[in-house]
């Protein structure tokens, strides 16, 4: 596909997620400007977000260190907000925030030190989000801090120098109504609203899902394939 197909295309899939962000909100009775679009760039290419950042995206995510680090890098001149959003190796975490603006995923408390030293060696702010896990309670695998250590975490992000504590995040369990794992993650936001009142995303909703998070609070959607597409099969 040519870059001109490319952008049309793209276009009309950011207007179509416009849309159904707006509807949304109309039916939660909420302001549309309350809830951020982090366009989810992951596995497509950097030319992608140019396109993106033209189409008047200013906020764009990705999961995977090494392909986000050539990305930022790539696109540095676009003035874009650059959100992490996937499971975070201890020993990335330093680089991670040393690109990133927003870290979504910050799990356990043996991130907090590596992340703020990376931020202070890049001389940024980074802003964390505490990923929470909505998924069933004792899941193997799950990812996310458990509900009874949000608490601690969040403290330990506030005591931290160079990071910003933003709030929550969660992904809603595969194959599950998302009602009440977000409903869940709105009753974490408040207790991390109660320790600073300033912290208040709350990042839910994906393409699947965003109507469902909307009507629970989100203040951000994180849309990768209703954007850019099916994403391209990785090893
Ligand atoms: C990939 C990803 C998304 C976007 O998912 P889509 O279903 O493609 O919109 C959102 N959040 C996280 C944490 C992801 O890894």
């Amino acid at each position: 596909m040519n870059d001109t197909d490319r952008r049309a295309q793209l276009a009309a899939n950011l207007e179509a997620v416009r849309a159904r962000i707006a509807a949304a909100c109309r039916s939660a009775a909420r302001d549309p400007a309350e809830v951020g679009l982090v366009v989810v760039t992951k596995y497509f290419p950097a030319a992608d977000v140019r396109l993106l950042a033209g189409l008047g995206v200013a906020e764009v995510g990705e999961n995977r260190h090494q392909e986000a680090v050539e990305k930022a890098a790539a696109c540095a001149d676009l003035g874009l907000r650059w959100h992490f959003i996937g499971a975070l190796q201890s020993n990335k975490a330093a680089a991670v925030a040393g690109y990133a603006d927003v870290v979504e995923s910050v799990d356990r408390r043996k991130l907090v030190p590596a992340l703020a030293r990376g931020a202070a060696a890049a001389g940024r702010v980074v802003e964390c989000l505490i990923q929470v896990s909505l998924d069933p309670p004792g899941r193997p695998g799950r990812s996310g801090a458990g509900a009874e250590e949000v608490p601690a975490l969040a403290e330990a992000v506030l005591a931290a120098p160079d990071l910003r504590l933003g709030g929550v995040m969660g992904v809603a369990p595969l194959g599950q109504d998302p009602g009440p794992a977000f409903a869940r993650l709105a009753e974490l936001a408040e207790t991390v609203r109660g320790l600073d009142p300033s912290a208040r995303v709350v990042s839910a909703g994906m393409s699947g899902d965003l109507e469902e998070a909307i009507r629970h609070g989100a203040t951000h959607v994180r849309i990768g394939s209703a954007v850019l597409g099916p994403r391209p099969q990785i090893k």
